[in-house]
Parts: C-alpha cells; structure tokens; sequence
C-alpha cells in the first residue's frame, strides 16, 4: 500500500524543484509587480512570462479538471502548492490577468456549462490567455439586481443584446462578459433572466470608464447597442439564469474571504511594528499610547482569528470546497477587518496618514491614503455589506423572509 504523507512530501519536492526552475527570484516578494502604470517595465514583463508558465502547467487553476488545462491536483495538493509558492515568495498573477476568469467564471462554467463551452473557454483560462469582466449591475439594478432590464431577443441564429450595464469592472479590458440578460419580459423578475457569454470585441459594445476617488479607474459604464451573442454562448438554460448567476457571485464572496484581498498596495508591515514606528514605545517597549494599543490589539487578533478561521474551514473541507451561503460571513467580516487596519494606518500616521502627493510624504503613506479609500468599495462589490447580512439571516440563520428574496 503506498504510504499517502510520502507521496505527499514527494510531491512537494517536485513542486520546490519546478518553482526553483521556472520563477524568477527577482520577483520573489512582488506580487505587486504586475499593479501599476500604463507602460509594462521589465519586471512586468517577467511577472507575465512567469504566469505563461505557470498556466501552462495548470496550476494556476490547480485542482481544475486536466482535461480542461488545469492542474487536476487535489485539495491537499493544492494547499501544497501554495505553501511552496509562499515559501519562494511566488504568487499566480492570472488570478489579475484573467479579471474574473479564474475566480468566478471559470468555476460556474465548470459547474453550468455545456461540454463544448468547457472546452471553448476553460483552457484559455487556465492558461491567462482572455480577460473576463462581469455586467451584472446595472444603473437601476443593484442590491435589486432582478429588476435587471438589458434584454436579449432571439434573432434566429443569435442573441440580439440591448441595455445599459455599470460599474463593470476591466470591461473595457476585457475579451469576454458574463451578462445577465431578461429574455422573458413578461415572466416573474427572477423567472425571465438567462447568463450569456458575449465576446467584447464587437460594434455594437461600447465601454466609458468611471474614475473611482482612490484615483484609480477599474470599472465602465457598458453599453450594448444590437451586440451580438452566440446562441452557444448561452450559460445553463434560458431564463434559468438567475440561479447560475446567484451561484457565479458565491464564487466571488469566496473569492473575496480574505482579510486583504482587494487591498493592495497598503503598507504591509505589522500594525504593531507600524505603530511602534510612528508613534513610539513606552520604557518598557510597548507602544506608547496603551488607548491606540488596546485597539491595534484587537484588530491583530481579529485578523489572526479571521486568518485561523479560514484555515480551519479549508482545513474540514478536506478536498470537498464548496462555496455556500456561509461566504457571506466570512467576506463581511473579511471587509471590516480590512477596513479597520486602514482606518488605523491612516489614525497612526498622523497628519504624515493625510497626503496624496508630494515630496513631503513616504509612497508608503501615500499608498496607505489610496488603500484606505478604495477599501470602501470592499463592502459594496459582491453584494454590499447589508445584503450579506439579509443571505446571513435568511439562509444560514432561518430568518423571515424580508425585502430581498434569493
Ligand atoms: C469597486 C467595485 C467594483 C464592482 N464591480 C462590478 C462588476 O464587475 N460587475 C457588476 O455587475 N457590478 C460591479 N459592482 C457593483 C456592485 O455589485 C454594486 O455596487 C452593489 O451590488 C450595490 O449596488 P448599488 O451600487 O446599486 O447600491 P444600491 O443597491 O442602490 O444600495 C445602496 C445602499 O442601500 C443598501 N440596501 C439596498 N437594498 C437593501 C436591502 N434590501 N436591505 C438592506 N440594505 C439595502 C445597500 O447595502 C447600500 O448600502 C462593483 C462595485 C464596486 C464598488
């Protein structure tokens, strides 16, 4: 019988080898290597070659079925996979590169999708060869996203799409669009929606960026003008799709479960060490003011058991991961705690915490301002903070039913 742990740590040798051979050590450290201006600078470059192989292994989807061009690795595989990426200071730059295409859309496809859709669009996700975008909301359609109006008529053999999407983040970036589309005006709201996949790189689409306060703009306004889709590009039934998209955005609050995602760029060092930094230590080496302590302490044990939380839950999932409604807690709690460290970054820095440019002001303190601001945006994306707590009540804890069904 073979022994499981020895297969295990044989395997974990053959990954340390393949990362010692194929990352860059130069970018050990710099996931933020690829964040940045318009220009690709070298170690751009070399992060977009580094993901190109990696892709090319699979594993930058590692437990994506082979057959479709991920890894086919196992949950424990997979962990060990990242403990080696970690321990090399490497890190997957497709989960940037293909916009939503590793987190949310690759999985409901793998999930909805019809065989021929799996192999038209897995492999080239796992090797970071598209970007995806998402056009859920709309300007009348937000936390009540069935009142959705862009509709698609059926033109024979396509879809015919027209209507007004918004805040679509990378569209005008992006190759490919997961939209929700009413194809059945006169069905009940959730009853006449359908998913399509539609090919950005057509006339009748038309993106206009929005520039977001923290200076950056990542999202559009979208406008479909007779766009065009394939009858095939249909994801899960037609007007079915309110369940497919329901399940595409459990994807995205998994995705967003982490106490740091979507923030980066803020100063990574310790809150602790931060503080110790700015505002200096007691004789006994402490952080002078015991009122700033006590609540720096608190954040760090609130992320700490947020960290081991996470852990645990991947941990007792062992190899089965699915997301469930229990994400919704998990991205909640994920966002305050985010949203707090920048709140204390910027109360530590003092009036150094209040710049946005000039030479007066560290690129750590500027960041600091930058990632405070566009942190707000952590408790609206994926469902605003309150809606969370509405799926919270209804799903997990079997509350009534209140203004928001589903
Ligand atoms: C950075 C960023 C990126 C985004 N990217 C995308 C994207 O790629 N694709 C996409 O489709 N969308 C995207 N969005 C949109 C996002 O999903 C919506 O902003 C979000 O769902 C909230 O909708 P809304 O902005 O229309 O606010 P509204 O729905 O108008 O809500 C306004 C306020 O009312 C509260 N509220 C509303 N209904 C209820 C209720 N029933 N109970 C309690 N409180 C309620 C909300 O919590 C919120 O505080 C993005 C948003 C941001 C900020």
């Amino acid at each position: 019988m073979t022994d499981p742990s020895a297969e295990l740590e044989a395997f974990r040798a053959e990954v340390r080898t393949w990362i010692e051979q194929n990352f860059p050590k130069s970018l050990a450290g710099r996931a933020g290597a690829l964040m940045g201006g318009e220009t690709i600078d070298d170690s751009q470059r070399e992060a977009l070659e580094w993901g190109k192989r990696l892709g090319a292994k699979g594993w930058a989807t590692p437990t994506w079925p082979a057959e479709y061009g991920g890894g086919g690795l196992s949950q424990t595989q997979a962990r060990v996979l990242n403990q080696e990426l970690d321990r090399a200071g490497a890190f997957n730059p497709l989960v940037r590169t293909t916009g939503m295409g590793i987190t949310m859309v690759g999985p409901t496809i793998l999930e909805y999708g019809t065989e021929d859709q799996k192999q038209r669009h897995i492999p080239r996700i796992c090797r970071g060869e598209v970007f995806w975008s998402l056009g859920y909301s709309e300007p009348n359609a937000g936390s009540d996203l069935a009142s959705l109006q862009t509709r698609a008529e059926d033109a024979g053999d396509h879809w015919v799409v027209n209507g007004q999407k918004t805040w679509t983040s990378g569209a005008d970036i992006s190759d490919w669009c997961g939209v929700l589309v009413r194809t059945d005006p006169d069905a009940p709201k959730r009853d006449g929606i359908s998913f399509l996949m539609i090919d950005m790189n057509q006339p009748g689409i038309e993106t206009r960026p929005i520039r977001l306060i923290g200076g950056a703009s990542p999202f559009c306004e979208t406008f479909f003008n007779d766009a065009r889709a394939e009858k095939n590009e249909m994801l899960g039934e037609m007007n079915a799709g309110w369940t497919v998209g329901k399940r595409l955005l459990q994807h995205e609050r998994q995705s967003q479960t982490g106490a740091t995602s979507g923030l980066g760029g803020g100063p990574r060092k310790s809150l602790g060490d931060l503080a110790k930094e700015y505002v200096g230590v007691d004789e006994q080496g402490r952080l002078a003011d015991p009122d700033l302590r006590a609540r720096v302490t608190d954040q760090m044990m609130e992320a700490k058991a947020h960290a081991l939380t996470l852990a645990r839950i991947a941990a007792e999932a062992r190899g089965n991961a699915k997301v469930s409604a229990a994400a919704s807690i998990m991205k909640n709690a994920a966002s305050t705690i985010a949203q707090k460290r920048a709140e204390l970054s910027l109360e530590i820095m003092g009036s150094q915490g209040l710049g946005w440019e000039g030479e007066g002001f560290e690129k750590s303190e500027l960041d600091a301002v930058r990632n405070w601001l566009s942190g707000k945006a952590m408790s609206i994306y994926g469902g605003s903070f309150e809606i969370q707590n509405n799926i919270i009540a209804k799903n997990i804890l079997g509350l009534p039913e209140n203004t928001q069904r589903g």
